[in-house]
């Protein structure tokens, strides 16, 4: 597995456009469209999670003298969530070539009264 390389040219890709943009990317060096592979997606998605989790558990008690502290676990969980998941899309990102759907239009069936 190679680490946010070109599956065609071998060429590295810069870590921030795979953390944002992982279904549309373009190779800097051959043009081709790429996207990270699911596996790496979710590997990505499950790490966040489990982070997010984790840190929902430990803050939890953090905020109870607080009105508002019911939030604080809530807004704890949704930001590690979104840093762990990014991090581990830019350290572990598989990229794959993009594979372009072709929109077939719908054949029209003419409105007939029988
Ligand atoms: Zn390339």
């Amino acid at each position: 597995m190679a680490t946010r390389k070109c599956p065609m040219c071998m060429v590295v890709l810069a870590a921030g456009p795979v953390a944002a943009r992982p279904d549309e990317l373009i190779c800097v060096n051959c043009g081709q469209t790429l996207e990270v592979a699911g596996l790496s997606q979710q590997a990505a998605c499950w790490l966040g999670l489990v982070a997010a989790a984790a840190s929902v558990r430990y803050s939890i008690h953090g905020g109870a003298a607080n009105p508002l502290g019911w939030a604080i676990p809530v807004v704890v969980g949704v930001m590690v969530f979104g840093i762990v998941s990014a991090l581990a899309l830019m350290a572990t990102a598989d990229l794959r070539v993009r594979v372009a759907v072709i929109e077939i239009p719908i054949a029209h069936s003419p409105a007939g009264h029988h």
